[in-house]
């Protein structure tokens, strides 16, 4: 391993979530891969048997002889830890690595909520970060949990930090399509999923989570505390025969009515936090305004950025409420994987580790 580079472990590597991990850990200008963690099933097996590819890039060539590891304190010694894990296995699993002094990045909905646990989209909340401090006295951790949000409140969000910025945003109403790999790996299966629509997003409680993760992305921190912003949301979500890429239809209510020019400037003009700006997964640009009336879609648009950038379109007039617009971010990139290392990057650059 080179000296410079930070040791990283990846807890669920062989999921859906895992793969995106491997993928983009490879070459990571400050990040080494020296741990890899699965279930019972996978462990003593090489990376390249215990886990089925199904990125459209080849698995990367230092991934596949590593061992994988049962995700145990003792196996895992790494300063900071990814976890791709489901929510019933982290729930219990994360506190352990944060008391044993590891800095977790995790996908997992567990600890979203936790009043003292920041959740993260760097290019807009970046301050947030700073509970971490609050968490290590509450706790007596020398490592700390910082959590990502669901993938689905992912792009909706960060286009609502700039138009929240610009024109104050009362409320929400947001319908999503999203893909089929936000349900991991196998997933939904065939017969369910071709030539069809499901109108419920099987991961416990997803409606829930678009209507309350924004609401603390988006508020303010204040003495250890974070306020919730004052948005009131209303979300339906769906699952569709698409790959990768959750694809979110909003319309807002605005503190005052505006033009969609002007929204669409105050979209485009919307630059990362500073303490974000130049981390290396930091999204160029973060928003990406498509004018053309049949964009973003899923297929064309989901890698905009490297996956990074939430890339919106057609907006417009809502005739109800006062702005209608489409989001797409790439669900296992943008609103997973890539979350957490921008995430991890985030603490290195703020001395929390
Ligand atoms: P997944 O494809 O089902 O993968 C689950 C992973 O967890 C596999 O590597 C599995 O290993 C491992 N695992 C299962 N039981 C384990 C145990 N007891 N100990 C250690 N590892 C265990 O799931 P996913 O879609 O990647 O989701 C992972 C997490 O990310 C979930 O909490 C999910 O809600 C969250 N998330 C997912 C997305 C998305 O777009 N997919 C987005 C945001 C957040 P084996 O292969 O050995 O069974």
């Amino acid at each position: 391993m080179s000296s410079s580079k930070i040791p990283v472990a990846v807890l669920g590597a062989t999921g859906s979530v895992g793969q995106r991990f491997i993928s983009l850990l490879d070459h990571h200008p400050w990040f080494q891969v020296v741990a890899l963690a699965a279930s019972d099933r996978s462990v003593g097996q090489k990376y390249s048997q215990a886990a089925r590819w199904v990125l459209d890039t080849p698995m990367p060539e230092y991934a596949r002889e590593i061992i994988i590891v049962p995700a145990t304190t003792e196996a895992v010694r790494a300063k900071i830890v990814f976890s791709a894990l489901h929510t019933e296995i982290a729930n219990t699993l994360e506190p352990e690595f944060a008391k044993a002094g590891a800095a977790v990045c995790s996908n997992a909905s567990s600890y979203r909520r936790g009043e003292d646990v920041p959740l993260l989209l760097p290019e807009i909340n970046a301050d947030h970060i700073q509970l971490v401090k609050h968490q290590r006295r509450n706790k007596g951790w020398s490592g700390c949990i910082v959590t990502n949000p669901n993938c689905t409140s992912t792009g909706l969000t960060i286009a609502l930090k700039a138009l929240d910025e610009a024109f104050g945003v009362r409320k929400v109403f947001a319908v999503s399509l999203q893909a089929l790999s936000g349900a991991g790996y196998p997933g939904v299966s065939s017969l369910d999923i071709m030539d069809n629509v499901i109108p419920n997003v099987a991961n416990g409680g997803e409606e829930e989570k678009v209507e309350w993760e924004p609401r603390k992305m988006l508020g303010k921190l204040n003495h250890n505390k974070i306020e919730l912003a004052e948005i009131t949301f209303s979300a339906h979500t769906n699952r569709v025969a698409v790959i990768d890429g959750h694809t979110v239809c909003a319309s807002v209510q605005l503190d005052r009515p505006v033009e969609p020019e002007i929204a669409i400037q105050a979209l485009r003009d919307f630059t990362a936090h500073p303490s974000a700006k130049e981390l290396p997964s930091a999204p160029r640009p973060v928003i990406e305004v498509r004018k053309e009336a049949d964009r973003p879609q899923p297929r064309l648009d989901r890698l905009i950025g490297n996956g990074m950038t939430t890339v919106v379109g057609r907006v417009r007039r809502d005739p109800i409420l006062d702005l209608k617009f489409v989001v797409l971010s790439h669900n296992t990139i943008r609103g997973a994987a890539g979350a957490s290392i921008y995430n991890a990057e985030l603490l290195v650059n703020e001395n929390f580790l």
